[in-house]
């Protein structure tokens, strides 16, 4: 496939779609890996806490797909921040894997109650100098826990894996972003589902001739996010990356905006979730 890339400022670059793995049990995940591989995806996003590191692993294996020729990235569970624990949680996240290293590892939540992600940032800096984790990066901080980690480390995370869909597109938190050459990913990017029969979506669509979830993939390339929607089913893994032969204009951009005034989070406000 023609697939886009996009280059961090470490000067690794990372496929622009890739596989959501969550709420994927191991024997899923392995069928759902092997699907996107064999579909063309070369990006797979999973995390310690989804409890199917084993799986992904394992489909990886089994795709015949080389290692060195898909970008797999995990995150830190929270209650294993801190310098020691995360060195520790890396170690268990590549023996679960059955790989050598990662291409991108994720402190999964600022947890700011905790005030352990200065830490954590430290301990991913030296796993990425072993080469261990080859690209390092941060989920659901704010801008001022990245500025906290530019400030106290000065090592810039390349990524910000943040809630984001149409309807609650995260504004803010891309100009900061943009300001610091770090990469936006979105999560949640088809809204958990809930945005595939919206009729503004449905309209753009209609005019493409592509299904809700193709032109919502394809807002967010156009965008310049990285995008990993979710499926297991093999006919929706391979209908979410058959993206790469249209663009969106101007036109469905501003009906796409329209979307905005309804927006909302969909899941925990990282400043104030309890875990
Ligand atoms: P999503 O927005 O990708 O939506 C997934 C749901 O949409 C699926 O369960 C399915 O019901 C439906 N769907 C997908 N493709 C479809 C299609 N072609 N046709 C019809 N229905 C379709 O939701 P998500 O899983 O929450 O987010 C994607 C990924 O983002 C996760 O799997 C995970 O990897 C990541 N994520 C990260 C965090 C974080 O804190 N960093 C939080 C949530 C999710």
């Amino acid at each position: 496939s023609d697939q886009t890339t996009i280059t961090f400022h470490d000067g690794n670059s990372i496929p622009q779609v890739g596989l959501g793995v969550w709420q994927t049990p191991n024997d899923t995940a392995v069928t759902a890996v092997k699907a996107a591989l064999a579909t063309g995806y070369r990006h797979i996003d999973t995390a310690a806490i989804y409890e199917n590191e084993q799986g992904v692993g394992e489909g990886i294996r089994a795709s015949g797909v080389a290692r060195a020729e898909i970008f797999l990235t995990t995150k830190l569970w929270n209650s294993d921040q801190g310098y020691e624990q995360t060195l520790k949680a890396f170690d268990a996240s590549l023996k679960r894997l059955g790989t050598d290293y990662v291409d991108l590892y994720l402190i999964h939540w600022p947890a700011p109650k905790r005030d352990q992600y200065v830490d954590t940032w430290k301990a991913f800096i030296q796993l990425q100098k072993e080469g261990r984790a080859r690209s390092i990066g941060v989920s659901n901080f704010y801008p001022e826990h990245l500025q906290r980690l530019i400030d106290e480390t000065g090592i810039t995370p390349v990524i910000n894996q943040i809630e984001l869909h149409p309807d609650f597109p995260q504004t803010q938190a891309r100009a900061y972003h943009d300001k610091h050459r770090i990469i936006t990913q979105s999560w949640s990017p088809l809204g958990q589902g809930t945005l595939l029969e919206n009729p503004v979506v449905a309209k753009v669509a209609a005019k493409h001739g592509r299904t809700p979830a193709q032109v919502i993939t394809r807002w967010h390339i156009d965008n310049g996010l990285v995008v990993i929607p979710k499926s297991v089913t093999p006919s929706r893994i391979e209908e979410n990356f058959k993206v790469f032969d249209f663009k969106l204009d101007a036109d469905d951009m501003a009906t796409f905006a329209g979307l905005e005034k309804d927006g909302k989070r969909i899941g925990p406000d990282p400043m104030t979730a309890s875990f």
